[in-house]
């Protein structure tokens, strides 16, 4: 029989869920509204609905959650998610008694990166360093085929990198974090400080493409940030590659041009023009995917010991 895993990305705004099988291909999706609004318990309303919905149409060895939540991934607790009305909360012994299956939970950023290791933008790669753009600065760092979790499960938080001391106010507490400096709030704020309009990053893009000083001004400058702080990690951390996602990374070329005019020249010596900067491929599907790889290798190990 084939092999299949039920895979979950659980964001502040949407639930993303598919079915895989063990050789990666994408056999059913499917998506619904998180409804963080109303409270811890419509959330798990939400999130069992799509599981089940989800079950009905085949059997499954293992349920992957991944979560936008600071989590012990061994233990399956979120620490106060900032997007999820959860608190303190133990999400796999919840979906272990409603299930009765293996459940397997990990953080969305670090689920991400695993993803596009097994079928994404990073396969292949021994070391793969990734970054999410987007409202903040999520990241991880996978070495062959494992997150890397630090001591207690809360490794690569890559946004939270100071990167100009006494810098703008992070959602943290910290000034000057990668995050405050790179994120698409940085970017609204710039192109507003330079312009005098209000735009989203979608329409700063367009403008930038239609070669709007501003728009472009604002892209240089964002793109400059995200080279300082991803060539800071990599010195750090010597990746083979490196990878780009989240929402501003739909900026594509325009974005990774800015970043690699300005990457190599800030690596160490050893490391210039060696570490290969990519754009994630897999978009949506690449936490979920990272949760399926994940809940497969939990299997294995179960098996054979
Ligand atoms: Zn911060």
């Amino acid at each position: 029989m084939k092999e299949v895993y039920l895979g979950v990305d659980l964001g502040g705004t949407r639930i993303k869920a598919g079915l895989i099988d063990a050789k990666g291909d994408l056999i059913e999706w499917t998506t619904t509204e998180t409804e963080a609004h109303k409270g811890r318990e419509q959330v798990l309303k939400n999130l069992a609905g799509v599981i089940e919905t989800l079950l009905s149409k085949t059997n499954v060895s293992a349920v992957g959650v991944a979560v936008a939540s600071p989590l012990d991934p061994y233990e399956g607790v979120l620490f106060n998610p900032p997007n999820l009305p959860f608190g303190t909360f133990n999400i796999k012994e919840f979906l272990q008694e409603k299930f009765n299956l293996p459940i397997v939970i990990e953080n969305d950023a670090n689920a991400y990166v695993l993803g596009e290791w097994w079928k994404g933008a990073g396969a292949g790669a021994k070391v793969l360093l990734g970054i999410t753009l987007g409202t903040g600065i999520g990241g991880g760092l996978v070495y062959n085929g494992q997150v890397w979790h630090g001591a207690w499960g809360l490794g690569g938080e890559f946004g939270h990198i100071t990167i100009l001391a006494d810098g703008p106010l992070c959602n943290c507490g910290n000034r000057g974090c990668f995050e405050a400096l790179a994120s698409s709030k940085f970017l609204i704020e710039t192109y507003k400080r330079l312009s005098g309009k209000e735009a989203t990053p979608k329409v700063i893009y367009q403008s930038a493409i239609q070669g709007e000083k501003e728009a472009l001004e604002s892209f240089r400058i964002l793109s400059r940030n995200v080279a300082v702080g991803l060539a800071s990690l990599c010195n750090a951390l010597n990746p083979d590659v490196a990878i780009i996602g989240g929402g501003l990374a739909n900026a594509g070329m325009l974005l990774l041009e800015g970043v690699r005019l300005h990457f190599d020249s800030l690596l160490l010596d050893g490391l210039k023009g060696r570490i290969e900067l990519r754009l994630a491929k897999l978009k949506d599907y690449s936490a979920v995917y990272g949760v399926v790889y994940k809940s497969m290798k939990a299997i294995k190990r179960e098996v054979n010991g």
